[in-house]
C-alpha cells in the first residue's frame, strides 16, 4: 500500500538514524491504510572498500529484513528487539546505505509475516523488493520459477519479482563472459516479464549502496537532499532529469506518497510510468523502459530466454 526508501550518500549516519528515518516514513504511509509492515537495513559496515573490485562474487553481507503484522508501531518494538538479540550495533555508522520500508495492503496472501513486504530472492536476501500494486500474471512466473527450482515462501504476487531478478542476474552472469551485468540490466529485463500494476523498489547485495526504483500504474516519487551549499540554489535535475555524478553527499528518498518525502526535501520529481531510476554513486539515472502509453521505447538487452 506504500513505499518507502532512503539512501544516503557520503553522508555518515548511524543505523538508529537510519531506522527512525524509515520509520517515520512508514508512520507517513500509515494514514492510507495496512495490514502490515516492513523494512530491509543493511549488515554492519564492511571494512575499508578494496580497489577496483567490482566482481560478482564480491558481495556485501546480506541485507537483514524485518517484517511484521499488525501496526507501524509493533513492527517498530520488535525491531529494536530483534536488533538487540542480532547484536546489531545501533551507533555503527555508515557513509552510504540503502534502507527499504513497506507497508501492505494484502491483496494475494492472508497478513502474516512471511507475506509482508521486502519479499526475497531466498537465503542471503540476494534481491528484495517492496510493491505496491498487483502483477496479474505472478502464477505463470511462479510456476515457471519453481521448475528452474526455486521454493516460495509465501502466497503473494509480489515474490516472483525479487526471484525473477535473482533468475535473470544469475542467467546473465553465466553468459556475460566475465563482463559485470550492471543492476538496471537486471531490472529492465524483469520488467519484460511483468504484467498488472506496479511501483517497486529493489536492492540487491550484488549491488550495494544501489537502489533501483520503477513503476507502471502506481505512483512513485523521488525526493533529493543535497548538502553541498552551491546545489541548495539550483536545480537538482538537468534536462535529462540526470543528476551530475560528483559524488557530493546527498540523501535520496523514493516513495508512493509525497508524504514521506517532502518533510525531507522540496526537491521533488514525480516518476512517469514506464521510467526507471536507478540511484548509484551519487547519480540519478532515469532511464526510459515505456512511454505512457505502454509502448517500448528503449530495447534493454535481452539477458535471460
Ligand atoms: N499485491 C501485493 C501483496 O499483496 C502488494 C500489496 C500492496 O500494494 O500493499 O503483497
Amino acid at each position: 500500500c506504500g513505499i518507502f526508501a532512503y539512501l544516503n550518500y557520503n553522508v555518515n549516519r548511524e543505523r538508529r538514524y537510519i531506522l527512525q528515518v524509515l520509520f517515520n516514513g512508514l508512520r507517513r504511509l500509515e494514514y492510507r491504510g495496512y495490514d502490515s509492515a516492513g523494512i530491509a537495513i543493511d549488515s554492519d559496515p564492511k571494512p575499508a572498500p578494496q580497489a577496483s573490485s567490482a566482481s560478482a562474487s564480491d558481495s556485501d553481507p546480506p541485507p537483514i529484513v524485518f517484517r511484521q503484522e499488525g501496526n507501524i508501531e509493533s513492527l517498530v518494538k520488535s525491531v529494536y528487539q530483534d536488533v538487540a538479540k542480532l547484536e546489531l550495533n545501533l551507533e555503527a555508522s555508515f557513509s552510504t546505505h540503502a534502507g527499504l520500508a513497506h507497508t501492505r495492503w494484502a491483496t494475494h496472501g492472508e497478513p502474516a509475516p512471511r507475506n509482508s513486504h521486502p519479499q526475497s530472492s531466498g537465503p542471503g536476501n540476494e534481491f528484495l523488493v517492496v510493491h505496491n500494486g498487483v502483477i496479474t500474471n505472478y502464477e505463470v512466473l511462479k510456476e515457471t520459477l519453481i521448475r528452474h527450482g526455486f521454493i516460495f515462501e509465501s502466497d503473494t504476487d509480489t515474490e516472483v519479482i525479487p526471484k525473477l531478478a535473482k533468475y535473470v542476474y544469475d542467467k546473465a552472469n553465466e553468459a556475460a563472459d566475465g563482463q559485470v551485468v550492471t543492476f538496471s540490466q537486471v531490472v529492465l529485463e524483469v520488467m519484460r516479464h511483468l504484467e498488472g500494476a506496479y511501483a517497486l523498489i529493489f536492492k540487491s547485495s550484488h549491488y550495494p549502496n544501489e537502489l533501483i526504483a520503477c513503476k507502471r500504474g502506481s505512483p512513485l516519487l523521488l525526493g533529493v537532499k543535497e548538502m553541498t551549499e552551491n546545489k541548495e540554489n539550483g536545480s537538482a535535475f538537468d534536462d535529462n532529469k540526470t543528476l551530475s555524478k560528483d559524488g557530493g553527499p546527498k540523501e535520496l528518498f523514493l516513495s508512493s506518497d509525497a508524504n514521506a518525502v517532502i518533510e525531507h526535501t522540496k526537491k521533488v520529481l514525480v516518476i512517469e510510468d514506464g521510467e526507471v531510476v536507478h540511484l548509484k554513486e551519487g547519480g540519478v539515472y532515469i532511464l526510459k523502459f515505456e512511454n505512457d502509453k505502454g509502448e517500448r521505447v528503449a530495447s534493454p538487452t535481452k539477458i535471460a530466454s
